[in-house]
């Protein structure tokens, strides 16, 4: 992909839309930058404006997935299983400075085709335990952090196969760009000021009702009974940061979501999107559930590695997190299946199986784990989104004195 001065003045407020709307660095303060080596170019940009906006220090942490999978394929047990201490120091550092971690992401949907996946789930077993310090700072949002998405050759053959692979590089940008509201002409930062206050009065409304239970019902086959945990706190777009600073965890975002009660899920809920997990496609997948536990399930391919994700732990055949889209949203409109859940979420309804967010529920970050957990948190190693809403999604909210309020109609809020 050749970076034209057109393309380079929306990639420069690109990189200031993450610095500034999605961690929101503060003078002095630590940047964490993940990025694939896809991105080069973009991660210098952002190093740049994170300078420029009072970063103290950008710390850029490179990948590339195909190292990733020689890593799961080749490596020894011994390492493969290992978490090693200056590794883990490390993450208390970044805790302790209180550091904001941006990701760039550049997915690549095929990362870990041939790689068993028995070895990789042993390979997450193993670490989970030594890293769930950080991964509880993380989900309690101790410190800003954000997601930007970055295009790569196979993501993008997958996006537009009938494209060449240059064409498919630029038209995946375009819908990144266009997915993240940079255009050639605005101000993103300005935009998503607006964007993430429309956001705020949809949490604002839905936490009015306190709904009991939302009821989901659609042609594809979802017929679902979803109990909230009863101080459930309903969120979505900016977010404040312990650490005491607004920042937006997801470029793009459209969603507002909240916690299910762990034991209050019944029904059946069919997937309308492929699911990508671990580098695998799970598709035309089904799941039902009875108090809470998903007790069957069903995928017309990779069957298997929707079993290894149930498999993770307990958590993770419940679910932690159910969130609203309307149908008619920038992202589903652009009618692309990104085979990637920054987008793909956006496009659509979802649920995540596994690890519930404690900012959805009072208190969530003050109350011992023993105390969430009864009052329906759940707790996993995993957090996953798949979709499920579509254009003729019905939800009713039933509140606590038994009324029923329409929520969607047509695959649209009401309200
Ligand atoms: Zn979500
Ligand atoms: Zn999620």
């Amino acid at each position: 992909m050749i970076i034209t001065k057109s393309l380079e003045n929306k990639l420069r407020k690109f990189a200031k839309l993450a610095v500034k709307t999605g961690v929101n660095i503060q003078p002095g303060q630590m940047l964490i930058v993940n990025a694939s080596v896809d991105a080069k170019e973009f991660a210098t940009m952002v190093a740049e404006e994170a300078y420029l906006a009072g970063a103290g220090y950008v710390d850029v942490q490179f990948s590339e997935s195909n190292i990733s999978k020689l890593h799961y394929k080749y490596a020894s047990d011994k390492y493969l299983l290992d978490v090693p201490e200056w590794s883990i120091q490390k993450l208390h550092y970044w805790m302790d400075e209180k550091a904001a971690r941006l990701s760039i992401s550049s997915p690549n949907p095929e990362a870990f085709k041939g790689v068993d996946p028995a070895r990789m789930a042993k390979a997450s077993k193993a670490a989970a335990p030594k890293t769930s310090f950080f991964r509880k700072f993380s989900m309690a949002s101790g410190s800003q952090w954000s997601i930007v998405a970055w295009p790569n050759p196979v993501w993008a053959k997958k996006v537009f196969p009938e494209k060449e692979e240059n064409e498919a590089m630029e038209a995946l940008m375009d819908a990144i760009l266009y997915a993240s509201r940079v255009t050639s002409d605005n101000d993103p930062v300005l935009e998503w000021k607006e964007h993430t206050t429309r956001l705020d009065e949809h949490s604002k409304l839905l936490n009015n009702y306190h709904f009991k239970t939302l009821k989901f019902k659609n042609s594809a086959g979802t017929n679902l009974s979803i109990d909230l945990v009863e101080n459930h706190i309903w969120a979505g777009g900016a977010e404040v940061s312990l650490n005491g600073f607004v920042f937006a965890p997801n470029i793009p975002t459209e969603e507002v979501f909240t916690m299910p009660h762990a034991n209050g899920v019944n029904g059946r809920v069919v997937a309308t999107l492929p699911l990508n997990y671990n580098g695998k496609l799970i598709e035309e997948f089904y799941l039902d559930f009875k108090d809470g536990e998903v007790v069957a399930y069903g995928a017309k391919k990779e069957e298997e590695t929707l079993k290894q994700l149930l498999e993770m732990d307990e958590g993770a055949k419940r679910l932690g997190e159910v969130a609203l889209i309307s149908h008619d949203s920038p992202i589903s409109n652009l009618n692309i299946l990104f085979y990637n859940t920054l987008f793909d979420e956006n496009a659509s309804c979802h649920l995540a199986l596994g690890n519930a967010y404690t900012m959805n529920i009072k208190d969530g970050n003050e109350l011992p784990e023993e105390e969430l957990i009864k009052q329906g948190y759940n707790k996993s190693m995993v957090h996953v989104d798949f979709m499920f809403g579509s254009a003729d999604m019905e939800i009713d909210g039933i509140t606590y004195d038994g009324n029923i309020i329409p929520v969607f109609r047509k695959g649209n809020f009401v309200f």
